[in-house]
């Protein structure tokens, strides 16, 4: 393709030219030259798109005309703002050209964009997509998705990279895009990194052969993709539950394709407002109106998806909440036998009874604690080969014959409704009290100004790494292993545990304990043990609750 100025002409032609990093004030830089190309290419002016800025407030000359991006919005490995105040839609087109220019130094360029279901996703998409297609990138557009249907279809097209507009669970108002670009792998801090730098810094690269894609069918093959991981012979009466989150276009008909006898929708209208609460499978609102939903119902389980379907949440036939690391637990103790010598990841937080577990022991499974956060457990359960990875806010990493590594709700309600296939004479409740007891505390938040927790969380773990060294014991329990991924979590012989880390978004320390031996020792690890250790460090206030 060759460039030539021109004065018009029948095509689509894009100025984007905002030059230096002060628009308001001149407008000249909307002179500059316009290039033409072959109809249908879409091409930009000569100059460089702007770094955008962080002090932009709407309804303002300079808003309407320069990008506004907020450094806060990236995060480790997800990348969240607040739309209008924190991002306008510029920003995010900035934010596309800066993917766009980062995937061409990976080596990439064919990438899947979806949107959830919100008053403004789609138009962000758009910008996002505008962003992209200037950076000369291959666009596939699936149109609403959920973020695993999306994640679906880098493998379904072929297609390396991935950007779905989602802000999950959060409130109305919030925005953000979850990116890969290695199938089945999110960005993670390093990812994540680098594209804040180009970002930020303007460092765009504007390259010609932008070509944009919409991709019919995407929707119907992803739900034959789900339900193909299941053939229930045992009739069940699952409530699905979606919160009016985008789940609710795809969960209900994925579990009737699965062969669920009798599928009780409970909230599966799309509403963007949100008006019974957020779609949120970890929160106590939305588990308490699952619960009740069985109670009424008499149905075998509910199973309830977040706002982009990436994660799954139970409740069992009694009307209990069963969290993904025990979920996660029982799933694996179905599976040993049929995979020997099977790898399972599970996060910090997760309880301890994997490491004690006689029918994984018996099975050669092996566990692995790893850090939390979604991002982290995926790339660990891939680089390990794991059968699952299981993230205790929700998140399921199925491999083998039961998923493709990403996180995907309706492929770990297959798992889940699998479990239940095989084990036919019992119900969800059943195989839960099977489970050897554990006592897990609340997360316990002490105050811890940002600028200290750090510091006192490494000095925690240099003493905690000491008295294991020193052959040390906790309540008369023997120090087995210290894992120090993220803050430091100390198994003990019995299996009981405790964990300290910095939270990643508060200023705040995070305590769990869990004892295998009973309540009163659970209180016990906490008052006797990590309490009085963190007081020794006077930056550590209030907690927000203690056992
Ligand atoms: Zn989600």
């Amino acid at each position: 393709m060759c460039f030539k100025p021109v004065t018009g002409g029948p095509l689509l032609l894009l100025r984007n030219g905002f030059g230096g990093a002060h628009v308001a004030g001149s407008l000249a830089n909307w002179a500059a030259p316009v290039y033409q190309a072959d109809a249908g290419m879409i091409v930009f002016g000569g100059l460089m798109f702007a770094a955008p800025r962080a002090d932009l407030y709407a309804n303002t000359l300079a808003y309407e005309i320069t990008p506004l991006v907020k450094a806060t919005g990236f995060r480790e490995y997800d990348a969240r703002w607040l739309f209008g105040p924190d991002i306008n839609l510029l920003g995010i087109q900035a934010l596309g050209l800066g993917l766009g220019t980062y995937i061409h130094e990976l080596g990439q360029s064919r990438i899947v964009v979806g949107h959830d279901f919100r008053a403004y996703s789609l138009s962000i998409k758009q910008a996002l997509t505008l962003g992209l297609l200037s950076a000369g990138c291959e666009v596939l557009d699936i149109g609403l998705a959920l973020s695993p249907m999306a994640y679906f279809a880098q493998f379904d097209l072929d297609a390396p990279c991935v950007a779905m507009v989602t802000a999950s669970h959060n409130e109305n108002g919030w925005t953000g895009v979850k990116m890969g670009a290695q199938r089945p792998l999110t960005f993670g801090p390093d990812e994540m990194g680098r594209l804040k730098a180009i970002v930020l810094s303007g460092a765009f690269e504007e390259r010609p052969g932008g070509r944009l894609v919409r991709i019919d069918g995407v929707m119907e093959r992803y739900i034959a993709d789900v339900a193909s991981r299941v053939a229930l012979t045992r009739p069940l009466k699952v409530v699905a539950a979606c919160g009016n989150g985008t789940a609710g276009a795809f969960a209900p008909e994925g579990l009737r394709r699965m062969g669920v006898a009798e599928v009780i929708e409970m909230d599966c209208d799309l509403d963007w407002t949100f008006p019974k609460y957020n779609p949120n499978p970890e929160d106590h609102v939305m588990l308490q109106a699952m619960a009740e939903a069985v109670r009424r119902s008499g149905a075998d389980l509910a199973l309830g998806f977040d706002g982009d379907g990436d994660r799954c949440g139970v409740v069992d036939d009694e009307g209990e909440e069963i969290f993904a690391d025990k979920i996660g637990l029982m799933l694996a103790r179905d599976l040993a036998p049929l995979n020997r010598g099977a790898k399972f990841v599970v996060d910090v937080k997760s309880t301890g009874l994997y490491a004690t577990d006689p029918i994984l022991a018996a099975n050669g499974c092996t566990t692995l604690y790893w850090k939390t956060g979604h991002s982290y457990i995926k790339r660990k359960s891939a680089e390990i080969g794991a059968l699952a990875g299981f993230e205790k806010s929700g998140h399921f990493f199925l491999g083998g014959t039961m998923g493709r590594g990403y996180d995907c709700g309706l492929t770990a309600a297959a798992a889940i409704l699998g479990m239940l296939d095989r084990n036919p004479g019992k119900r969800l409740s059943d195989l839960k009290k099977a489970l050897p007891t554990a006592w897990t505390s609340l997360t316990m938040s002490p105050h811890c100004a940002d600028e200290t927790k750090y510091g006192v969380v490494e000095a925690v773990v240099k003493a905690y790494q000491a008295l294991a060294d020193a052959g040390g014991e906790i309540l008369g329990r023997k120090i087995v292993e210290v894992v120090t991924v993220n803050g430091v979590r100390v198994a003990l012989a019995d299996g009981s545990w405790v964990l300290v880390r910095a939270s990643s978004n508060k200023p705040e320390i995070v305590v769990v304990v869990e004892s295998t031996r009973s309540e009163e020792d659970m209180r016990a690890l906490f008052r006797q043990e990590v309490k009085p250790r963190l007081a020794r460090h006077p930056e550590v206030g209030a907690y927000n609750q203690e056992i």
